[in-house]
Order: C-alpha cells, then sequence, then structure tokens
C-alpha cells in the first residue's frame, strides 16, 4: 500500500517568478526587445539616409547646378558682351535687349539661391553680391559708351562718305586744272589730296598724339592752300567745303577718339568684373561640389555605419539567439533529460538521484517523482515483505498438506500405503491394465495368529511387529506399479501389475520365507503368514470388488487350510467368470 510522506516542496510554495513559463516568457521578451531595438535602429538609420539623401539632392545637388548655371549665366553676359564689343551685330537695340535678358536671367537664377545652407556659402553668396553689382553698372555703363560710339561712329561714317566725296570731286577736276595749266591750281591739288590724305589717317588714329600731328599736318596744308591764287572757281568752292571737312574730321575724331578708349577701359573694366563675378560664381560652384562631396561622403559613411550597425546587431541577436537557447537547454532540456534518465533508472530498478534543483514546475516534477519512487519504494518493499510471508505460509501449506498427503495416503504405524492409497493405486493399474491388455495379481496377506501375539508380548510389540513385517514385505515388492500396503489390522495387500497367477505365487512364497527369516518370536514359534492369491485378466469385466473378494476368500481358505501356506485364487479362475 502506497504511503504519502509531506512534500518538502508543494506546488503551493512555487510563485509566478520561480516558474519556467515566467522565465521563458522573459527570454522570449529580451529577444523580443532586441529585435524591436535592431528594427528601430534600423528605422533610424534608413530615416537618416534618406534625410541625408534628400539634403544631398534637395540642398547639394540642385544647388550645386544651379550654381552651375549661373556661372553659365554669367559667363554668357561676358560673352555677350565680348560680342557686342567685335561682333558684327553692333546694333543699339540688339545689344540693349540681349544684355537685359541675360541680365533678368543670371538674376531669377541667383534669387533661387536663397536661404543659404551653411556659412561658408553665405560667405560666396555674398562675394557674389559684391560683385554682380558694379558688374551690371560697368555692363550698363558700357552700354552707354558703346552707344556713343556708335554714334560717333555713324558721324565718322558720313564723314567718310564726304571725303570720299572730295576726293572723287578733286578727282574730276584734275583734267581741267591740268588742261588749264596754273600752277596754284595744280599745287592746290597736290596739297589738298595731302590734307584729305591726313585726314583718311586721322580716321584711323589710335592716339591722340598722332591725331595732333596729323592735324598740324593737315591745318599746314590748309595753309598753304589757303596762300595759293586759285584760277577755278569750282576749286575755290572745293576749297570751302574741303577746309570745313577737314576741321571738322580733326575736331570730331579727338572725341571718337576718347570716346573709344572710355569704351574700352569700361569693356576692360567689364570684362575684370565679369572675370570676378564668373570666379566668384565658379568658386560658389565648387564650394558647393565640395560640400556636395562631403555630403556624399558623409552619406557613405553613415550608410556604411548604418550596414556595421546592422551586422553588430544582427551578431548581437545571433549571440542573444545562442545565450537563449544554452539558457533554455540548462534550464529546461538538460533538466528534463536528468530527470527522464533518472526516471528510466528508477523503472529499471536502479537507484539514481532525482534532481530537483531550483524552484520551478521540473523541479516540482522532481519533487513529485521522489515522492512517487519513495512510495514505490516503501510498497515495494511491504509487497516483498508481504510474498515472503506468503511465500513463508505456502511452504508452511504445503508441507502441512505433505502431511496430509502422507496421513491420508500412508498408514501412520508402519510407514506404507494405506487402504485408500491401495484403492486409488489399485484402480489406476486396473485401468492401465485394461488399456494394455495384461494382468493383476493381487495378495491378501494376515499375520497368522497375531491376536495371541499381543497378549503375549503386549501392543506395543505388537505394533513393533506389525512395522517390521510391513518393512521386510516393502523390501520385497519394488518392482514399478507394485504396491504394499496396510489394508487393516495385522493384514496386508500387495498390487502386482502384469503379474500372473504364477508369478504371484512364487511373490508370496518368497514373501513367506522373508518373514520367516526376520526370525520374529511367536508363542507358536515364529511369526508366519497366510497368503491369498487372486488373479484377473482385467478384459474379462472383472471389478476390483471383486478381485478384494477373491483375495479374501483365498486368504479365508489359508487359514482353513492350517495358515501359513499360499491359496492362489486362480484356481477359482473359472468360477468367477
Ligand atoms: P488368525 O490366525 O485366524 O488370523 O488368528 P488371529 O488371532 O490372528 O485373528 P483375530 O482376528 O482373531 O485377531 C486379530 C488380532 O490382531 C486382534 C487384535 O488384537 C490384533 N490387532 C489388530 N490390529 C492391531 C494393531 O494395530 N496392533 C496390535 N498390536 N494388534 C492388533
Ligand atoms: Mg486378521
Ligand atoms: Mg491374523
Amino acid at each position: 500500500m502506497l504511503r504519502s510522506s509531506s512534500n518538502p516542496f508543494p506546488s503551493s510554495a512555487l510563485t509566478w517568478r520561480d516558474g519556467i513559463g515566467t522565465r521563458l516568457g522573459g527570454a522570449i521578451c529580451v529577444v523580443f526587445i532586441a529585435c524591436l531595438l535592431a528594427v528601430c535602429a534600423s528605422i533610424y538609420g534608413l530615416y537618416h539616409q534618406y534625410l541625408g539623401f534628400r539634403q544631398l539632392s534637395g540642398q547639394y545637388f540642385e544647388r550645386a547646378m544651379t550654381a552651375a548655371e549661373l556661372t553659365r549665366d554669367a559667363e554668357l553676359i561676358a560673352a555677350e558682351v565680348f560680342e557686342s564689343m567685335v561682333g558684327a551685330d553692333r546694333s543699339d537695340r540688339a545689344r540693349g535687349s540681349n544684355s537685359e535678358n541675360l541680365i533678368r536671367v543670371y538674376q531669377s537664377v541667383r534669387a533661387s539661391l536663397d536661404n543659404a545652407v551653411d556659412a561658408p556659402e553665405v560667405e560666396h553668396l555674398a562675394q557674389i553680391d559684391r560683385w554682380q553689382q558694379p558688374y551690371f553698372e560697368s555692363l550698363k555703363r558700357l552700354d552707354g559708351r558703346l552707344g556713343d560710339e556708335y554714334r560717333l561712329k555713324s558721324d565718322e561714317l558720313l564723314r567718310i562718305d564726304r571725303l570720299f566725296v572730295q576726293l572723287q570731286a578733286l578727282e574730276q577736276q584734275v583734267d581741267a586744272v591740268l588742261a588749264n595749266g596754273n600752277p596754284d591750281d595744280i599745287r592746290y591739288i597736290n596739297h589738298a589730296l595731302a590734307a584729305l590724305g591726313y585726314c583718311t589717317t586721322a580716321m584711323r588714329a589710335e592716339r591722340v598724339g598722332q591725331l595732333r600731328q596729323l592735324r598740324q599736318s593737315a591745318l599746314a596744308q590748309l595753309d598753304l592752300l589757303s596762300e595759293l591764287t586759285l584760277n577755278s572757281k569750282v576749286l575755290v568752292e572745293f576749297h570751302e567745303s574741303l577746309e570745313a571737312l577737314v576741321r571738322e574730321v580733326f575736331e570730331e575724331r579727338q572725341p571718337a577718339l576718347i570716346a573709344e578708349r572710355a569704351t574700352l577701359a569700361t569693356a576692360r573694366e567689364t570684362r575684370v568684373l565679369a572675370q570676378k563675378l564668373t570666379s566668384s560664381t565658379f568658386n560658389y560652384y565648387l564650394q558647393l561640389k565640395q560640400s556636395a562631396k562631403e555630403a556624399v561622403e558623409a552619406h557613405q559613411a553613415m550608410v556604411v555605419n548604418t550596414m556595421i550597425g546592422l551586422v553588430v546587431f544582427a551578431l548581437f541577436m545571433v549571440a542573444l539567439t545562442l545565450f537563449m537557447l544554452l539558457y533554455i537547454r540548462r534550464i529546461i532540456i538538460q533538466r528534463l533529460h536528468q530527470l527522464y534518465l533518472a526516471v528510466n533508472a528508477h523503472m529499471e530498478g536502479n537507484t539514481a538521484s532525482i534532481p530537483h534543483e531550483g524552484r520551478d514546475e521540473i523541479s516540482l516534477l522532481g519533487h513529485a517523482f521522489e515522492q512517487f519512487a519513495s512510495a514505490r519504494y516503501t510498497a515495494e518493499s511491504a509487497l516483498r515483505d508481504a510474498r515472503e510471508e506468503t511465500e513463508s505460509a505456502n511452504r508452511k501449506l504445503q508441507q502441512a498438506n505433505e502431511q496430509l498427503r502422507e496421513l491420508s495416503e500412508i498408514d501412520e504405524l508402519t510407514g506404507i500405503a494405506n487402504r485408500r492409497t491401495l484403492d486409488r493405486h489399485l484402480e489406476q493399474e486396473y485401468r492401465r491394465l485394461q488399456r494394455h491388455n495384461g494382468e493383476l495379481s493381487l495378495m491378501m496377506i494376515d499375520i497368522d495368529w497375531f491376536k495371541e501375539y499381543n497378549d503375549q508380548y503386549g501392543h506395543p510389540a505388537g505394533d513393533r511387529c506389525l512395522r517390521q513385517v510391513a518393512q521386510c514385505l516393502s523390501q520385497q515388492v519394488r518392482r514399478e506399479g507394485e504396491l504394499v500396503a496396510r489394508y487393516g489390522g495385522e493384514e496386508f495387500c500387495i498390487v502386482l501389475p502384469g503379474a500372473g497367477e504364477v508369478d504371484a505365487e512364487a511373490c508370496a512364497r518368497r514373501l513367506q520365507e522373508a518373514v520367516s527369516d526376520l526370525g520374529l518370536e511367536h508363542p507358536r514359534g515364529k511369526v508366519t503368514l497366510s497368503i491369498g492369491i487372486a488373479t484377473v485378466h482385467p478384459e474379462c469385466g472383472l471389478s476390483e470388488a471383486r478381485l478384494f473378494e477373491e483375495a479374501d476368500r483365498a486368504l479365508y481358505q489359508a487359514k482353513t487350510e492350517g495358515r501359513n501356506c499360499v491359496v492362489n485364487g486362480a484356481n477359482l479362475e473359472p468360477n468367477l467368470q
């Protein structure tokens, strides 16, 4: 019977903090939080990459492109100025509208670059602004100068035309003067040509000094012409217009030359300012390009850092997962395996310590199994004791049964088979002989004059005599199937299976001899036996009862014939059938 002992660690002692579920839940929470952190860190990194990319595309790249556009516009303006200076189309209208358009485009591009991103850009924009105003003012000045120069040039062209007309007119007078033969007229033509030549040269003079020398030479020629006495009226008229033209050429040429020089000076200044502005815009472009490059590098570094961070997170997650697996293996798998081994060992009947360290469900299981094993050992011990007691009782019962059997089968006085055994044995042998068609003899033996023996020597001696006779008979009849039994009182029966009349009789005589040889004293001499024999063939249908009757009858006959003799019932066989 199982005995329940008190559990040192009942389940009620387990708090929620101790449970494996709590610890596993904690471990899963740690992994989940780590995953969440990794996802947050990834999102944070991606967001920063997005911001960096937006900054790159929205600020540096776009502004750098705009700065490049600004530089191009500044250069276009400079090219337009150059075109204005040296190009074929120098008309007022075309020049002014082109410059204004370009300046307008430039200013709109510049306006889009307001809201500088950082201090260096502010500085560059300030520098651009510092140069652009003087540049545009210089452009306006240059435009004005070019306008003035254009007008002066137009006048000059008119004067050139007039010079050409004068020369043609002079050429037409040459033949008439030569025909006339007046030396002053001829001289006039030479000096007038010289004056017109000076004028023509003056139209191309680049320096004021040269112009001054040409003017002096031209005026000297005019002076010479005025001293001449002209015959030709045409020449006189021509001289008036020539003098006016020469004076006009030299008077107008100097302002034109000054205007040209001023235009050149303004163009040079404009060119310098254009270079400054272009240089500033280009520097600004370079600075933005550098900023964009640095931002790209920073962005790349951020991408690399994000990737390194993700790799570190991944490694951390791997390490954390491994740690969690080891932790779960240590707190659950290993302990369950140890518990399984202990349970297995106990199931195989071996003793093994049952692990129950800690304060969780597995510990509860270990304690419970320890309780169970203890109860089982107690029960097994009780069962063993009960079995031993049962076996002992069985042995005693067996002995008692054996004794009982002996008592029921063995004659208590003589120690040979009793009447019950005789009846059973005879029945068995009878049936066997019926199957094998054999013979069987029954011998009935009676001690002669035994009452006198008792009377003479007393009953205890009589008992001893009975035992000695019984032992003697048993020693003589030992073949298989043969049995010696006490029939009752001083009478014995012997079953002789397979023995016919002759064999039975021979056996009877051998028994008489053996008893006689014992030399047991008797008031009439020695103890003797009377023996009656009945032999039967079972197929004849003779029953055991009839066999006894016939043997008893043969014994009776032996008694009546004087005792100490053998009567073979074979003589009675015909009557039986
Ligand atoms: P007979 O030759 O005709 O057989 O004469 P008998 O005296 O042997 O026969 P009887 O029937 O007259 O007497 C048998 C005696 O055997 C009587 C009895 O005292 C004795 N006897 C029977 N059983 C026992 C026993 O168990 N022990 C002893 N000592 N004597 C017994
Ligand atoms: Mg008798
Ligand atoms: Mg007798």
